[in-house]
Protein backbone atom coordinates (compact mmCIF):
# COMPACT_ATOMS: atom_id res chain seq x y z
CA UNK A 1 0.00 0.00 0.00
CA UNK A 2 1.45 3.68 -0.52
CA UNK A 3 -0.11 7.35 -0.40
CA UNK A 4 1.62 9.83 -1.84
CA UNK A 5 1.03 13.33 -0.53
CA UNK A 6 2.35 16.30 -2.95
CA UNK A 7 1.69 19.85 -1.81
CA UNK A 8 3.71 23.26 -1.83
CA UNK A 9 6.18 24.51 1.00
CA UNK A 10 4.67 24.66 4.27
CA UNK A 11 1.10 22.99 3.90
CA UNK A 12 1.08 20.23 6.64
CA UNK A 13 1.96 17.69 4.06
CA UNK A 14 4.72 16.15 6.42
CA UNK A 15 3.24 16.51 9.62
CA UNK A 16 -0.08 14.65 8.09
CA UNK A 17 2.62 11.95 6.46
CA UNK A 18 3.69 11.13 9.43
CA UNK A 19 0.62 10.66 11.19
CA UNK A 20 -1.01 8.77 8.44
CA UNK A 21 2.10 6.62 8.84
CA UNK A 22 1.64 6.25 12.66
CA UNK A 23 -1.77 5.46 11.69
CA UNK A 24 -1.32 2.43 9.60
CA UNK A 25 2.29 1.40 10.79
CA UNK A 26 3.53 2.45 7.59
CA UNK A 27 7.02 3.42 6.74
CA UNK A 28 7.46 7.20 5.97
CA UNK A 29 9.89 9.40 3.81
CA UNK A 30 9.87 13.23 3.93
CA UNK A 31 11.13 13.51 0.55
CA UNK A 32 12.15 16.75 1.11
CA UNK A 33 14.90 15.85 3.43
CA UNK A 34 16.75 14.27 0.47
CA UNK A 35 17.06 17.28 -1.62
CA UNK A 36 17.87 19.49 1.63
CA UNK A 37 20.84 17.05 2.43
CA UNK A 38 22.24 17.48 -1.09
CA UNK A 39 21.78 21.41 -0.94
CA UNK A 40 23.62 20.83 2.30
CA UNK A 41 26.57 19.15 1.09
CA UNK A 42 26.92 21.81 -1.14
CA UNK A 43 26.99 24.61 1.42
CA UNK A 44 29.50 22.58 3.79
CA UNK A 45 31.70 22.15 0.75
CA UNK A 46 31.77 25.83 -0.25
CA UNK A 47 30.25 24.49 -3.86
CA UNK A 48 28.11 27.05 -5.67
CA UNK A 49 24.50 25.83 -6.15
CA UNK A 50 24.53 26.32 -9.02
CA UNK A 51 27.09 23.70 -9.56
CA UNK A 52 25.05 21.20 -11.76
CA UNK A 53 27.51 18.02 -11.92
CA UNK A 54 28.27 18.11 -8.42
CA UNK A 55 25.18 18.61 -7.23
CA UNK A 56 24.41 15.81 -9.01
CA UNK A 57 27.61 14.02 -7.53
CA UNK A 58 26.37 14.88 -4.01
CA UNK A 59 22.95 12.88 -5.11
CA UNK A 60 24.28 9.83 -6.57
CA UNK A 61 26.80 9.53 -3.42
CA UNK A 62 24.07 10.85 -0.85
CA UNK A 63 24.06 8.63 3.06
CA UNK A 64 20.68 8.33 3.73
CA UNK A 65 20.80 7.13 7.21
CA UNK A 66 20.37 10.01 9.05
CA UNK A 67 18.73 12.67 7.29
CA UNK A 68 16.24 12.31 10.40
CA UNK A 69 17.98 13.57 12.80
CA UNK A 70 19.94 16.39 11.37
CA UNK A 71 17.71 19.48 12.40
CA UNK A 72 19.57 21.84 10.40
CA UNK A 73 18.28 20.45 6.99
CA UNK A 74 15.08 21.62 8.60
CA UNK A 75 16.05 25.29 8.31
CA UNK A 76 14.65 27.96 6.32
CA UNK A 77 17.71 28.61 4.51
CA UNK A 78 17.78 24.65 3.42
CA UNK A 79 14.55 24.59 2.16
CA UNK A 80 15.24 27.38 -0.76
CA UNK A 81 18.59 25.87 -1.53
CA UNK A 82 16.67 22.54 -1.68
CA UNK A 83 14.41 24.17 -4.25
CA UNK A 84 17.55 25.55 -6.41
CA UNK A 85 19.21 21.73 -7.11
CA UNK A 86 15.65 19.86 -7.17
CA UNK A 87 15.36 21.84 -10.03
CA UNK A 88 18.67 19.36 -12.06
CA UNK A 89 16.85 16.27 -13.46
CA UNK A 90 20.09 14.66 -12.73
CA UNK A 91 19.54 15.30 -9.19
CA UNK A 92 15.84 13.86 -9.31
CA UNK A 93 17.18 11.16 -11.10
CA UNK A 94 19.73 10.08 -8.86
CA UNK A 95 17.05 9.94 -5.83
CA UNK A 96 14.40 8.51 -7.96
CA UNK A 97 15.75 4.63 -7.36
CA UNK A 98 15.97 5.29 -3.84
CA UNK A 99 12.61 6.43 -3.36
CA UNK A 100 10.85 3.92 -5.29
CA UNK A 101 12.35 0.98 -3.32
CA UNK A 102 11.10 2.83 0.09
CA UNK A 103 7.75 3.20 -1.64
CA UNK A 104 7.67 -0.58 -2.17
CA UNK A 105 7.58 -1.83 1.42
CA UNK A 106 5.38 -4.27 3.30
CA UNK A 107 2.53 -3.67 5.02
CA UNK A 108 2.98 0.23 2.78
CA UNK A 109 4.55 3.02 2.86
CA UNK A 110 3.78 7.41 2.95
CA UNK A 111 6.12 9.43 1.01
CA UNK A 112 5.78 13.21 0.58
CA UNK A 113 7.09 15.51 -1.66
CA UNK A 114 6.10 17.41 -4.57
CA UNK A 115 6.52 14.89 -7.71
CA UNK A 116 5.43 11.45 -5.69
CA UNK A 117 1.83 10.82 -7.05
CA UNK A 118 2.66 12.02 -10.59
CA UNK A 119 6.53 11.00 -10.94
CA UNK A 120 7.90 8.82 -8.11
CA UNK A 121 5.01 6.69 -7.16
CA UNK A 122 2.42 7.16 -10.20
CA UNK A 123 0.30 3.88 -9.10
CA UNK A 124 0.15 4.69 -5.50
CA UNK A 125 -2.89 3.64 -3.72
CA UNK A 126 -3.92 7.04 -2.97
CA UNK A 127 -2.87 10.38 -3.83
CA UNK A 128 -3.39 13.47 -1.53
CA UNK A 129 -2.87 16.80 -2.74
CA UNK A 130 -2.67 18.94 0.19
CA UNK A 131 -2.91 23.20 -0.83
CA UNK A 132 -3.86 26.52 1.97
CA UNK A 133 -3.39 29.73 1.21
CA UNK A 134 -0.02 31.28 1.53
CA UNK A 135 -0.23 32.93 4.55
CA UNK A 136 -1.76 30.20 6.68
CA UNK A 137 1.29 28.44 5.49
CA UNK A 138 3.42 31.19 6.60
CA UNK A 139 1.86 31.95 9.71
CA UNK A 140 2.33 28.12 10.31
CA UNK A 141 6.05 27.85 9.69
CA UNK A 142 7.23 31.30 11.76
CA UNK A 143 5.40 29.34 14.29
CA UNK A 144 7.29 26.51 13.19
CA UNK A 145 11.01 28.16 13.13
CA UNK A 146 10.08 30.22 16.20
CA UNK A 147 9.21 26.96 18.59
CA UNK A 148 12.86 25.77 17.08
CA UNK A 149 14.44 28.86 18.22
CA UNK A 150 15.30 30.12 14.80
CA UNK A 151 15.32 34.01 13.95
CA UNK A 152 12.52 34.43 11.88
CA UNK A 153 9.93 37.41 10.00
CA UNK A 154 6.57 36.40 9.06
CA UNK A 155 6.64 38.61 6.00
CA UNK A 156 9.96 37.24 4.91
CA UNK A 157 8.86 33.77 5.20
CA UNK A 158 5.69 34.79 3.21
CA UNK A 159 8.22 35.98 0.66
CA UNK A 160 10.14 33.09 0.53
CA UNK A 161 6.99 30.27 0.51
CA UNK A 162 5.76 32.52 -2.51
CA UNK A 163 9.03 32.26 -4.34
CA UNK A 164 9.49 28.79 -3.57
CA UNK A 165 6.06 27.97 -4.81
CA UNK A 166 7.03 29.53 -8.11
CA UNK A 167 10.39 28.17 -8.80
CA UNK A 168 8.35 24.37 -7.77
CA UNK A 169 5.73 25.33 -9.94
CA UNK A 170 7.70 26.50 -12.38
CA UNK A 171 10.51 24.09 -13.75
CA UNK A 172 10.11 22.09 -16.42
CA UNK A 173 11.62 19.08 -14.88
CA UNK A 174 8.48 17.65 -12.22
CA UNK A 175 7.04 20.58 -11.39
CA UNK A 176 4.35 21.12 -8.07
CA UNK A 177 1.40 19.83 -9.76
CA UNK A 178 -1.51 17.52 -8.40
CA UNK A 179 -1.50 14.00 -9.98
CA UNK A 180 -4.76 13.65 -12.57
CA UNK A 181 -5.97 11.29 -9.93
CA UNK A 182 -5.52 13.05 -6.72
CA UNK A 183 -7.98 13.82 -4.06
CA UNK A 184 -7.16 17.64 -3.22
CA UNK A 185 -7.26 18.72 0.40
CA UNK A 186 -7.29 22.58 1.59
CA UNK A 187 -6.12 22.61 4.84
CA UNK A 188 -6.24 26.75 5.14
CA UNK A 189 -9.03 26.25 7.85
CA UNK A 190 -8.00 23.14 9.52
CA UNK A 191 -6.27 22.74 12.82
CA UNK A 192 -3.52 19.61 12.72
CA UNK A 193 -6.36 17.00 13.96
CA UNK A 194 -9.49 18.71 11.75
CA UNK A 195 -7.03 18.21 8.49
CA UNK A 196 -5.53 14.62 9.60
CA UNK A 197 -9.21 13.57 10.19
CA UNK A 198 -10.27 14.34 6.79
CA UNK A 199 -6.61 12.66 5.17
CA UNK A 200 -8.29 9.55 7.13
CA UNK A 201 -11.40 9.79 5.73
CA UNK A 202 -9.68 10.48 1.76
CA UNK A 203 -7.46 7.31 2.60
CA UNK A 204 -10.23 4.90 3.96
CA UNK A 205 -12.55 5.47 1.26
CA UNK A 206 -10.21 5.19 -1.36
CA UNK A 207 -8.97 1.78 0.17
CA UNK A 208 -12.12 0.26 1.05
O1 LIG B 1 9.15 19.76 1.32
P1 LIG B 1 10.35 20.62 1.58
O2 LIG B 1 10.03 22.04 1.87
O3 LIG B 1 11.26 20.02 2.60
O4 LIG B 1 11.18 20.58 0.20
C1 LIG B 1 12.29 21.42 -0.03
C2 LIG B 1 12.42 21.65 -1.53
O5 LIG B 1 12.78 20.41 -2.15
C3 LIG B 1 11.12 22.06 -2.23
O6 LIG B 1 10.94 23.47 -2.28
C4 LIG B 1 11.26 21.46 -3.61
O7 LIG B 1 11.94 22.34 -4.48
C5 LIG B 1 12.15 20.26 -3.40
N1 LIG B 1 11.41 19.00 -3.46
C6 LIG B 1 11.16 18.46 -4.71
N2 LIG B 1 10.55 17.26 -4.83
C7 LIG B 1 10.17 16.58 -3.74
C8 LIG B 1 10.39 17.12 -2.45
C9 LIG B 1 11.00 18.36 -2.34
O8 LIG B 1 11.49 19.07 -5.72
N3 LIG B 1 9.60 15.38 -3.89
Amino acid sequence: MIIAIDGPAASGKGTLGKRLAEHYGFAHLDTGLLYRAVAGVLIDGDVPLTDQDAATAVAQNLDVSHLDNDSRLRGAAMGEAASVVSAYQPVRDALLAFQRQFSVQEPGAVLDGRDIGTVVCPDANVKLFITAAPEERARRRHLELLRRGEQAEYETILADIRRRDERDMSRSTAPLKAAADAVTLDTTDLDPDAAFQAALAIVEAKHS
